[in-house]
């Protein structure tokens, strides 16, 4: 019979949902088990998402700019050649580093972190399998808690005629560390993800496709921004076959051939490499939700759970990837902090109308608040201004013109909806617009609020003059 210990607060995953909601609970003095199955902790986003994403664009950008714009700023290199090791070497650091240092934030605050795979015994039970390292035979515990936050994240959807072999088609985990720059690299979604790791290897040297069922990339972008993404994206080499479903795959040694059919037309393509990023699904496979009573929404698959997080179980919350809403690694953070206010009485909440999301590629894509045309449909007057980043010294400094920002501004209050932005760190820029939003601020706050000269931000200053001028 296993022993049972007692906690305030179980959190089965440590991605960012899970370990920002532990030390929350930590510092709020619960006593708090954190259980994650991988040895590194960081979820998703730390080991085969966010960062190691981040790391190979920041390269590989670094490796363009050497290769493309580095003689037009008077710098004299040489030969440019690419080390794909050193460059996996260093993205791999990034990981290890980071991964590292959330285990030392969680061990810092006290907080359990229990290794194995954590399952659902009951409304406030917990049981691990973890692989015993003498015996090799999987030993169990179990842990007892007044509330359980799950948070296991997500996992690659593949495409139903199409599984992932991880060699020639393979998900976001694999285009991550390819031993080798794929001369033809194929990519069945453009989502943020196929566009992100599409620039990555375009720039290592690729040829790279995107095929797209729907008729635009990164759908869910305002549409102006979308439309100059796809432009922007096509210059730089990635070709595009939009309203285009894959029928079917044939894998030899070498190469993958797909099938597909755009507008009742069949074409046939094949790569070196197939990446396959359609979607990802909430990760409850074996979770115990159904024996425990904890509802699962049908068609999405992701478990419903009330304003506090809570689920059809009482003491059973979910955060992140789990539940509705984007799936983004900051959005799990906040429902982590937010669910945890919630069990310990405190007013917990996140408002989901300043989540920033951002496109990685180059020039940077991020945006806040209502798209022009989620304003349209709504039938709200609007005033929208934009302002091109070529209007913008700092701009012009950098050698990095493209791009613009667009801020869109209720008609008659002047509120600020929603701001999208096309250009130089774009991700950077986007948190004046989420904290703009969050205090209700008009275009006119940020048309006089004082911005640095020469910033980039000044063309966000000068979006909301003309978003008054309408
Ligand atoms: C290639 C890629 C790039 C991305 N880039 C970005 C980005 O730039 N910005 C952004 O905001 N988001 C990005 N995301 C999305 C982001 O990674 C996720 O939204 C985020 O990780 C979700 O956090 P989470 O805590 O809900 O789950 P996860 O990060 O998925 O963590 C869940 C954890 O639970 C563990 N687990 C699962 N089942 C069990 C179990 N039964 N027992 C114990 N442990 C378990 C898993 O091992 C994992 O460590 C990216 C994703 C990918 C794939």
């Amino acid at each position: 019979m296993p022993s049972t210990e007692r906690y305030d607060v179980i959190i089965i995953g440590a991605g960012p949902g899970g370990y920002v909601a532990a030390v929350h609970a930590a510092q709020l003095n619960l006593k708090v088990a954190c259980i994650e199955k991988e040895p590194r902790l960081g979820g998703v986003c730390l080991n085969v998402g966010c960062i190691p994403s981040k790391a190979l664009l920041d390269s590989s950008e670094y490796y363009h700019l050497a290769r493309t714009s580095f003689a037009e700023h008077g710098i004299k290199t040489g030969k440019i050649s690419l080390d794909l090791p050193a460059m996996m070497a260093r993205k791999e650091k990034v990981v290890a580093d980071l991964t590292k240092n959330v285990r030392r934030l969680l061990e810092g605050h006290n907080i359990d972190i229990i290794q194995g795979t954590g399952r659902l015994a009951g409304a406030d039970r917990v049981e691990v399998a973890a692989e015993n390292d003498k015996s090799r035979k999987k030993d169990t515990r179990v842990l007892e808690a007044k509330s359980i936050i799950l948070a296991t994240g997500s996992e690659s959807v593949a495409l139903p005629n199409i599984d992932f072999d991880g060699k020639r088609v393979v998900s976001s985990s694999e285009a991550l560390q390819f031993n080798a720059v794929p001369k033809q690299l194929g990519i069945v979604g453009g989502g943020y993800i196929g566009l992100e790791l599409g620039s990555v290897w375009l720039r290592l040297g690729a040829e790279v496709t995107v095929i797209e069922m729907l008729p635009t990339i990164a759908t869910g972008l305002d549409g102006q921004v979308g439309r100059k993404l796809q432009r922007v994206l096509k210059r730089q080499g990635i070709q595009f076959h939009l309203d285009s479903k894959v029928t079917g795959a044939e894998t030899t040694a070498k190469k993958v051939k797909i099938s597909i059919d755009c507008k009742g037309e069949t074409e046939s393509l094949s790569f070196d490499r197939l990446l396959v990023s359609v979607g990802r699904r909430p990760l409850t496979r074996d979770l115990g939700l159904e024996e425990a009573g904890v509802k699962v929404d049908p068609d999405s698959g992701r478990i419903q759970v009330d304003a506090s997080y809570r689920t059809s179980v009482p003491t059973i919350y979910a955060i992140g990837d789990l539940i509705a809403g984007p799936m983004l690694a900051h959005k799990a953070s906040a429902e982590g902090v937010a669910a945890v206010d919630c069990i310990a009485g405190l007013p917990g909440e996140v408002n989901y109308d300043t989540i920033p999301s951002v496109i990685y590629t180059w020039p940077e894509v991020a945006s806040v608040g209502l798209t022009e045309e989620q304003v349209k449909e709504r039938d709200i007057p609007y005033c929208a201004g934009t302002y091109p980043f070529a209007g913008v010294g700092r701009a012009r400094c950098l050698g990095e013109t493209d791009g613009f920002v667009k801020l869109i501004a209720h008609g008659k209050s002047d509120r600020v909806l929603g701001v999208h932005i096309i250009g130089p760190r774009a991700a950077d820029m986007i948190a004046e617009c989420g904290l703009a939003i969050q205090f209700d601020a008009r275009a006119e706050d940020i048309a006089r609020a004082v911005h640095g000269h020469p910033t980039l931000a000044e063309a966000l200053q000068e979006a909301a003059v003309m978003a008054r001028k309408c």
